[in-house]
């Protein structure tokens, strides 16, 4: 049982002047520190959120309201700017690494009353699906300290099944809200690419990255993401948001659910095919047409993805010089020595990996023999999705392969670490909004059933996930 209220809740209860935002945010540090050798918290910004807290807590003293997340703390992955700590992306070149402005998705939050207590532990610069590849520490899984919690959001995920707050906030570049919460079981949701704006959010691969919320329930999902959504002049790519994300509802009665085949071929584990099969079935009684859907070109997006995805990294990370942000190796003596020795120094080994591919398949030689193929692949996805989602009204399946594995089980083997992400990337490969939502457990692990949806049907994609909730509660 959280100790937590539904977020609508506690905020109406600050804005009464029922509950103190100062309590809220002491009663989240102090499960951050209870919980501490989970390593999913980075930093704390302990002085900044008891005095946002106070001032909240005066505002509603003189009779104010202070906003729809009144008193709401949170956390953030440490790969949004954020006033009060350093911004590190996990990375060893961004430690000491200050926000010299805030994103505009905290400023959105913000503005609405809520307060961001510390920020998570992520696989570096987002780069996995462990957080082992954080330069810091390994975050544990909530339900079993030798398992990994997923990544890249990890940390998010763990901080929100350990109660540190009512909820958390991730980056989606190819799976990492979805898939953290998937293993450490709680709601993890993708939104529609573009919808909350990237603007002060440490960039991964820019056509794909999306931020979104991780959470208890569907419905506090849905808040945290109608006040961080819509246009935002600061990211080009950003689209208006809908109306009603909060209050959406959705009928199972009559509803066609595609289950995706190709993510039930071999290759899933009997634990997850088991759960995702007892979820269909439970579906289907409450009253969802359930029919299997084919995208053949699903088995590409993972090659597809990791194809884009290095090529975005490796000019995203090229302002990584030493000169401007964080670390400069104070062994260099000229302007070349210092770009080698504090990229070398500064980036782990899968940042290198991925700069290395990327490099690769940008490089004239072989542009058109990978970049431009898995261009040309990626609008096929796109098309195929576009049809699929003319007959059907929703797509489902898993959101990974296996339950939560143990840590260093896969670490030596990037490949199969890059297997973990088959059933997520497809998603942002066309930019579709999809989400996790606990389905329940194998062998003691949780296990997440994805739901996808058209391109900016958030709104009834947070509908009709409500009821699945309810449904698989
Ligand atoms: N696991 C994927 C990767 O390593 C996705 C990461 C993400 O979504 N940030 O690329």
């Amino acid at each position: 049982m959280s100790q937590w209220l539904p977020i609508e809740q506690i905020a109406r209860s600050v804005n009464s002047g029922e509950l103190k935002a100062q309590d809220l945010v002491k009663q989240s540090l102090k499960s951050i520190s209870d919980n501490k050798d989970f390593d999913a918290i980075i930093s704390t910004l302990e002085d900044n959120a008891l005095k946002r807290a106070s001032e909240i807590d005066k505002s509603v003293a003189t009779g104010k309201t202070a906003g729809r997340l009144a008193g709401v703390p949170f956390i953030a992955k440490d790969n949004f700017l954020v006033f009060g700590a350093d911004t590190t992306a996990a990375s060893n070149i961004l430690r000491g690494f200050q926000a010299p402005y805030q994103a505009t998705a905290i400023n959105k939050l913000e503005a609405e009353g809520a307060i961001c207590v510390a920020k998570a532990n992520l696989d570096a610069f987002a780069h996995g699906t462990s957080t082992e590849n954080s330069d810091f520490m390994t975050t544990k899984n909530p339900h079993d300290k030798a398992r990994v919690p997923g990544g890249s959001s990890g940390g998010s995920a763990a901080a929100v099944v350990l109660d540190m707050a009512p909820f958390a906030l991730g980056t989606d570049t190819g799976g990492s809200i979805r898939q953290p919460a998937s293993f450490s079981g709680c709601v993890g949701y993708k939104p529609t690419y573009g919808l909350v704006s990237r603007s002060g959010v440490v960039a991964m691969a820019s056509s794909t990255d999306v931020i979104g919320p991780l959470a208890r329930t569907v419905e506090d999902a849905a808040i945290v993401l109608d006040v961080m959504s819509g246009k935002d002049p600061l990211d080009g790519t950003t689209i208006e948001k809908q109306d009603g994300y909060v209050n959406a509802s959705g009928d199972l009665k009559g509803l066609k659910v595609g289950v995706i085949k190709e993510y039930m071929k071999e290759g899933l584990s009997d634990g997850v095919r088991q759960v995702i099969e007892e979820a269909v079935s439970k579906l289907k009684a409450g009253g969802a047409e359930i029919s299997e859907v084919s995208l053949p070109s699903i088995d590409m997006a993972l090659a597809v993805y990791y194809i884009i995805c290095p090529a975005e990294v490796s000019s995203n990370l090229a302002r990584y010089d030493g000169q401007r942000f964080g670390y400069s190796d104070p062994e260099a003596t000229t302007l070349e020595a210092s770009y080698k020795l504090s990229r070398g120094h500064g980036f782990g080994k899968e940042a290198k990996r991925r700069i290395m591919i990327g490099t690769y398949v940008l490089s004239s030689g072989y542009y058109d023999a990978y970049y431009k193929k898995a261009q040309i692949v990626r609008t096929k996805l796109i098309n195929e999705f576009e049809t699929a989602l003319k007959n059907v009204d929703f797509l489902i399946g898993p959101v990974a392969p296996t339950t939560a594995f143990k840590i260093g089980e896969n670490i030596s083997d990037p490949l199969k670490m890059y297997l973990c992400d088959i059933m997520t990337v497809a998603a942002n490969m066309i930019g579709n909004p999809a989400i996790s939502i606990p389905a329940g457990l194998s062998e003691n692990l949780p296990v997440g059933l994805q739901v996808m949806a058209g391109k900016s049907k958030d709104k009834e994609l947070l509908g009709v996930s409500k009821q699945i909730e309810e449904i698989l509660a």
